[in-house]
């Protein structure tokens, strides 16, 4: 960093950008699946797990608001961007082995490491072949499908809880359906164990392929979406009952409820949060009518308030 940064007072913005190679104004759209969001103040993709932490904490030392953000397939940014400092995990993408047991730092992409697991003939995470968050994203919405879920494969996870770094087990994370002590108590996940079986490689390809077929013909893969937009509800399936009242292919500006599957809702032409907010609260009125049901969000709107 040499004599130049040191110049710098360690509590100021220019010390955060030269000493971290903070982004200033990044488009938050480019960091989103759903492309969706204005600017961030400042942008930031820390080189390493000590980086990472070093990051939060000159946060909250200096009283800057910061958000964590994977792979940004579940979230949505406000249309006028956000006040603080996203940090953005994508660079902490090490797996590390031991036998069936496979260390992941949080920013590793799910389908990078279902490609390792193929590779190194590990069996269990097959299911989330096609979910494309990281470690960190899955871990904090117990991410699953087809009846399977994350948490039923960890073993223990590293997290920063903004003030120390722990070891979580497996035991005490309380998983349940797409929700974690992780996410209840704001912690921040840094690495993942995850206990798998030796399999067939073979199998687990064609059984990793199998789910994604499934997926590329059930959801609209080729536009911009955020996933499912609600959870399972009282047992209600979204997706079903948005389909049963009319609403695929229903748009407000730029959103809309997509023609294959009523849970997703596509960025069709220049969305904006506020159509896709509208959107929303046009599917939870017409469903409330019918059934007397209010859906539960899954998709995390991140606005500036
Ligand atoms: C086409 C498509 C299909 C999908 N299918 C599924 C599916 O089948 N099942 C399913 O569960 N989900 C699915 N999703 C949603 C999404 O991929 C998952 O929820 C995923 O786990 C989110 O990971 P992410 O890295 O993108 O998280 P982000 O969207 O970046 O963030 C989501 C939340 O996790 C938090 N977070 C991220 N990293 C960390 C960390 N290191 N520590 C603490 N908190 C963190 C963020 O702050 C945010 O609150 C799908 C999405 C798309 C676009």
């Amino acid at each position: 960093m040499g004599k130049f940064c040191k110049k710098i007072k360690e509590n100021s913005i220019g010390y955060f950008i030269i000493n971290f190679n903070a982004i200033k104004d990044e488009k938050l759209s480019k960091h989103n699946s759903i492309r969706v969001g204005g600017n961030a103040d400042y942008y930031v993709e820390p080189q390493t797990i000590k980086e990472f932490v070093d990051i939060i904490k000159y946060c909250k030392n200096n009283n800057i608001k910061y958000f964590i953000l994977g792979n940004g397939t579940k979230v949505v940014f406000a249309d006028n961007g956000f006040r603080g400092v996203v940090i953005c995990t994508k660079k902490l993408n090490k797996i590390v082995q031991k036998k069936e047991i496979i260390c992941a730092m949080c920013g590793v992409n799910l389908f990078a490491l279902n490609r390792y697991l193929i590779e190194n003939s590990l069996s269990g995470l097959e299911f989330s072949f096609g979910i494309p968050g990281t470690m960190g994203g899955a871990i904090y919405m117990n991410a699953g499908a087809y009846g399977d879920e994350i948490g039923n494969y960890v073993k223990k996870i590293q997290i920063f809880d903004g003030e120390k770094i722990k070891i979580i087990k497996g035991k005490n994370l309380t998983f349940s359906y797409r929700q974690s002590v992780v996410k209840e108590k704001g912690y921040i996940v840094l690495k993942v164990w995850l206990k798998l079986k030796n399999g067939d490689k073979n199998q687990i390809e064609k059984k990793c392929n199998e789910y994604f077929s499934k997926r590329k013909i059930a959801q609209p893969l080729e536009t911009f979406n955020f996933g499912s937009t609600f959870k399972k509800t009282n047992g209600i399936i979204a997706g079903k009952i948005i389909d049963n009242l009319g609403l695929k292919g229903v748009t407000i500006n730029g959103a809309q409820v997509s023609t294959l599957h009523g849970n997703f809702i596509v960025n069709k032409n220049n969305a904006t949060m506020q159509d896709i907010k509208d959107l929303i609260a046009l599917i939870k009125m017409k469903v409330y009518e019918s059934c007397g049901v209010m859906l539960d969000e899954e998709v995390i709107l991140i606005g500036d308030d």
